[in-house]
């Protein structure tokens, strides 16, 4: 396994391999860049096909945290965690205490919270052994809902870059995906008089939501057959790829999850398809803001208008992208990367 050469590295500051033959921890912290500060990313569980794998992902995530930390306008630097394991049958509160006792030794150089096989309750038996989690304070909202409104927010900013006007009445918008940020996002959509098309791979959920939204259920294999005004990705990346690239029926793309490119050429195949990407981290910023008001005890009010504010950043990416003839994918993190070059004085 190589780690500075690796094609992911991206000259990470710190990347903490640990195990723990007691409670049967294994897992890899990494911390791409603090100069904006403390690096903060949740902690994904899962059963990967080995330690390359887990490297890979735990790097891919961790710079990305770095661009959409920098993005989202917080005082954070990008980090991520993953433990290599099943999270349904080898994740105990003895392991789970030992990735806390592992998050503590980093001093709050890294800030942990949930991800994929991880829930809250998780993070609360981490933050029984270290100060250093985000996202369990009592009261605080879910972050999820803040991620969906940052969605609904994205997709306002391209319909106004696009039609003048983010009016959603009659508008087509497909989304893939109705977890935690999908479903919330169709439920913001509900009254706005937008049309909506839905796909999970999960029928029971697709069927609830059919029933309780409105919404024209899919089958997940008939998505691109549609033509929609938005499509709206909430489920797994890399959904834009070679593949799918030529089945696209829309003009706008606009959603949560993570990596939807499959790689970074995607970007000006968009482009020249004319259809308008608003950048998945910059789109899916309103959760990590969120966690970013539970530390510092912003107010509700606050919160939303920061969260609103995803609207004018993607309306600056939009217009240069036009002005200059390039992917917003590329404009993004050229911006991103002008923040982070900014090295926070209170570091
Ligand atoms: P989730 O696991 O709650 O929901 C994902 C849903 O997608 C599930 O219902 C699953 O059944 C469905 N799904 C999986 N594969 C599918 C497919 N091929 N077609 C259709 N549906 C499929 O996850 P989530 O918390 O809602 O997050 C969704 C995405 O947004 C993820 O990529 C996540 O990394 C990203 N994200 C989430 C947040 C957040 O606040 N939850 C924040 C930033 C980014």
């Amino acid at each position: 396994m190589t780690v500075f050469n690796h094609p992911e590295f991206a000259q990470h500051e710190r990347i903490v391999f640990h195990e723990d033959p007691a409670s049967g921890l294994k897992a890899i912290i990494a911390i791409h860049n603090r100069n904006l500060g403390p690096a903060i990313g949740g902690c994904r569980m899962l059963p990967y096909a080995g330690d390359e794998a887990a490297l890979t992902d735990v790097l891919r995530l961790s710079r990305g945290m770095t661009y959409k930390n920098a993005m989202a306008g917080i005082p954070y630097g990008g980090g991520k965690s993953v433990i290599i394991g099943d999270p349904s049958s080898e994740k105990t509160t003895a392991l789970l205490h030992a990735m806390g006792d592992l998050v503590e030794t980093l001093g709050g150089d890294y800030i942990t919270s949930f991800d994929s096989g991880t829930t809250l309750d998780n993070i609360r038996t981490i933050g029984e052994r270290t100060r250093h989690v985000g996202g369990i304070v009592k009261g605080a909202g879910n972050a999820s809902a803040s991620t969906a409104y940052g969605v609904l927010v994205a997709i306002k900013a391209a319909l106004r870059h696009r039609r003048g006007t983010d009016q959603l009445e009659g508008v087509k918008i497909m989304i893939q995906g109705l977890g935690n940020v999908g479903l919330r996002l169709a439920q913001l959509l509900k009254d706005s008089g937008a049309e909506i098309f839905a796909t999970d791979t999960n029928s029971v959920l697709l069927a609830n939501t059919v029933e309780e939204q409105g919404v024209t259920p899919l089958a997940p294999g008939e998505i691109f057959e549609i033509p929609v005004d938005v499509f709206s990705p909430n489920a797994l990346g890399a959904v834009i790829n070679e593949e799918t690239i030529n089945q696209l029926k829309f003009g706008i793309i606009a959603g949560g999850a993570n990596n939807q490119l499959a790689n970074p050429e995607m970007g000006e195949l968009l482009r020249k398809k004319d259809i308008l990407y608003a950048p998945d981290y910059v789109a899916n910023g309103g959760g990590i803001t969120e966690l970013h008001y539970q530390f510092s005890g912003g107010s509700e009010e606050a919160l939303k208008t920061h969260l609103d504010s995803i609207g004018e950043t993607l309306a600056v990416i939009f217009e240069t992208a036009d002005f200059q003839g390039r992917p917003t994918s590329e404009v993004a993190d050229q911006l991103a990367e002008e923040r982070i070059r900014v090295r926070n004085s209170t570091r």
